[in-house]
């Protein structure tokens, strides 16, 4: 629960007695730009225009370049999903924003096609994915849930078929099984797709691509119902605050900042007044160690 949350205002959400409450419609990322800080969600989903942004990150850059070359080599035919195929992919899917020089975008241009080309030699390119970036969809009496899943296995477990979540992850630090069974994006995904695909989804998988790992996490009912539960709270938390503004409520208060790490790295750190005392990052600070 966020310690925003302002309980006496949950009621409301339930509307007049017998009326249906419409349905929060929102994506993982949408409920975690929330948790991390109400006012990044304000700037980000509520204020409109939407107040400017700062320049595009290069971590971004190279995290969409990464992505949508393995989304496109398994768009190929199985015969050539090959190590040799993946140059061209990664060329043509290339974002060239946020880099400090060419040079830093060189060396992560190479960085990254070796962690595809050592990653790709561990999958079998006959195996066929009930989903590569496929949006899952799913509802429960608050939410209108979507989002799109890297890559959603099908594999057989002990009892008998099952999906798996996998998500691909290109950033610096490594990951462990702690991340992948705290992250509710993940959870999130396997509830939809138990839905979608109509076999169980317990099983959600970091693939962390620069070193090579994968830390995963065997969900059970009870702990997918526990991350949608949360996920309801956190809705019911963003509906109190939008109902709060629309009623003429302060949004500085109905959407507070939450200052701290997150803030240097924020899109909005200059447009926040809480943010502005926090040292802003260069867009390429994430990926400068792969120039070594
Ligand atoms: S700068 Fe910090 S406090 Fe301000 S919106 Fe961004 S994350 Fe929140």
């Amino acid at each position: 629960m966020s310690p925003t949350r302002n309980r006496a205002a949950v009621p409301e959400q339930l509307g007049f007695a017998g009326m249906p409450e419409r349905l929060f419609v929102c994506t993982p990322s949408k409920l975690g730009a929330y948790l991390d800080c109400p006012r990044r969600y304000r700037y980000s989903y509520v204020d409109r225009p939407t107040p400017p942004k700062g320049p595009p990150w290069a971590h971004n850059s190279l995290g969409a370049s990464v992505h949508t070359a393995l989304k496109n080599w398994y768009a190929l035919p199985p015969e050539r999903r090959t190590p040799e195929a993946l140059p061209t992919l990664l060329k043509s899917t290339w974002v060239r924003e946020g880099y400090r020089d060419v040079e830093l975008e060189r060396a992560a241009y190479r960085r990254a096609l070796g962690w595809l080309e050592a990653y790709v030699a561990t999958l079998d390119p006959q195996d066929e994915p009930l989903g590569v970036e496929r949006v899952v969809a799913a509802k429960t009496s608050v939410l209108a849930l979507n989002g799109r899943a890297d890559r959603i296995d099908a594999r057989t477990g002990p009892n008998g078929p099952e999906a798996v979540i996998v998500d691909y992850k290109t950033g610096r630090a490594g990951l462990d099984a702690d991340d992948a069974r705290g992250s509710q994006a993940l959870a999130l995904y396997a509830y939809a797709a138990q839905r979608v695909f109509r076999r169980p989804c317990y099983r959600v998988e970091l693939h962390h691509l620069p070193t090579g790992t994968v830390a995963a996490h065997e969900h059970t009912e009870e702990s997918l119902a526990r991350q949608v539960r949360r996920a309801e709270e956190t809705a019911a938390d963003i509906m109190a605050a939008e109902k709060a503004v629309a009623a003429g409520g302060d949004p500085d208060e109905s959407f507070p900042a939450n200052p701290g790490s997150l803030c240097g790295w924020c899109d909005f750190r200059k447009v926040c007044p809480a943010g502005a005392a926090a040292a802003g990052k260069e867009p390429w600070t994430a990926v400068e160690h792969l120039a070594g």
